[in-house]
């Protein structure tokens, strides 16, 4: 059910949207389209939320999102908006950082996987973890492979994760026949020259007058759209919806930092994407990303800490371990940095779209997919199906 929960009243042509992030943007961006009115409203000074570019002497880097990966219809839309798309360079290696920068699997291991994706995967009716759902599959490998590569996007191991949670229409069948399932339509990453803001700020152009700042009375009208974390939405539900509250209450969040060092490149970097950091090795963050590699007119590297506090001494820890020099730190820190995606969240969304609560909607990126790519097409179709009459 990768859809926001709830639906909108059609006779009122007014619609409230409650956070200015992403997610808000996006629904008052489509729906707006659809012919709705739409209101928005802020509980901090800006727009954006976990998305800001920072332009210094030395480049554009991003506290949160670097990147949107983006299929070729997205493309389409972003050019409709009149964005000029910057494309990552292409080919870059990925690397796991095992004592050296290595390869995610030696050729020799490529080879010792073929005769397991013939293997049947476990049965998906009691729900499994990433780690045990693809143990027969990549045995030791997952915690130096599945592992770092999880923590790189969800900022949690394999064994926190939840198979139902992240894909609810998967069907157990041989490995080969689960990777077809996973495979999606052709995309690429994509940012732009002043960095993911410069999207932010497009999606809001057409409606800012529409948008109110610094708003934190919260008011409950027909037609609202909750565009926070589920905490936040939960507190704001209390009063009026105390079993909506309860179960976004039961939805759990990891905590994060991204810092970026000004670390001069070394040769390692080159043609790289960047290093994640399996748990066993010594390093503390659970990844570094080469922001000048991927985007022309990026500046230095972002490290990913799984702590909200203490980041910078973590990441001068293992500039130091990694013999790379340190610079100043810039860290960005979030408590609630993203939607932990295991079985509690799963049974958290299913019961809140039983609810069928009509005049009231909750989306964010722990209702349908955490990516930017997900939330396009959830609150595209929210809004298609969601059409006003001119
Ligand atoms: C470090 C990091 C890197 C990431 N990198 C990528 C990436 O490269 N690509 C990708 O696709 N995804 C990435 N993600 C995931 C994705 O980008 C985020 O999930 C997304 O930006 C979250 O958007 P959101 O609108 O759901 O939430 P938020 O960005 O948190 O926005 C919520 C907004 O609601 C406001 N708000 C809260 N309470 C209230 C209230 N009571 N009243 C009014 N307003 C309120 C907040 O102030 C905020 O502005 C990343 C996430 C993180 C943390």
């Amino acid at each position: 059910m990768k859809k926001p929960i709830g639906s909108l009243d059609p006779a009122l042509p007014d619609v409230h949207i409650w956070g200015a992030g992403v997610s808000g943007l996006l629904m008052a961006h489509f729906l707006r389209s659809a012919g709705w009115n739409v209101h928005l409203y802020e509980k901090t000074s800006r727009i954006g939320g976990k998305i800001r570019s920072h332009k210094i002497e030395e480049g554009v880097y991003e506290e949160g999102p670097n990147a949107l990966y983006a299929t070729r219809e997205v493309e389409e839309w972003l050019k409709e908006l009149s964005l000029e798309i910057l494309p990552a360079t292409t080919k870059l290696k990925r690397r796991i950082w095992r004592g050296r920068a290595q390869a995610p699997l030696t050729p020799g291991e490529v080879l010792a996987l073929v005769p397991r994706l013939f293997k049947r995967s476990p049965s998906l009716e009691t729900d499994k973890s990433l780690a045990d759902f693809f143990r027969p599959l990549l045995q030791e490998k997952i915690e130096t492979l599945l592992t770092p590569a999880l923590q790189g996007i969800y900022g949690v191991s394999a064994d926190q994760l939840s198979v139902k949670s992240i894909w609810p229409q998967l069907k157990a069948g041989s490995y080969l026949s689960v990777i077809r399932q996973l495979k999606g339509p052709k995309a690429r990453s994509v940012s732009f020259k002043l960095g993911m803001q410069e999207f932010i700020d497009r999606l809001a152009q057409d409606f800012k007058d529409q948008i109110q700042l610094n708003c934190s009375e919260f008011v409950l009208r027909p037609n609202t759209i909750l565009c926070t974390n589920a905490h936040e939405a939960s507190e704001v539900l209390r009063p009026t919806h105390p079993r909506l509250a309860q179960l976004l209450h039961g939805i759990h969040y990891q905590k994060l930092s991204s810092v970026m060092s000004l670390t001069p490149p070394v040769p390692e970097m080159q043609q790289t994407f960047g290093f994640l950091f399996p748990r066993t090795q010594g390093i503390q963050s659970l990844g570094v990303l080469f922001n000048r590699e991927i985007f022309p007119g990026r500046c230095g590297v972002t490290f990913i800490v799984g702590e909200n506090q203490g980041a910078d001494s973590i990441v001068h820890d293992d500039l130091n371990k990694l013999r790379w020099s340190t610079s100043d730190l810039r860290v960005h820190s979030w408590e609630k940095a993203l939607p932990i995606y295991n079985s509690s969240r799963a049974q958290a969304i299913e019961q809140l779209h039983a609810e069928k609560i009509s005049g009231l909607t909750l989306f964010g990126n722990y209702v349908a997919g955490i990516s930017l790519r997900d939330m396009i097409t959830a609150a595209r179709n929210f809004s298609q199906n969601h059409k006003r009459s001119p």
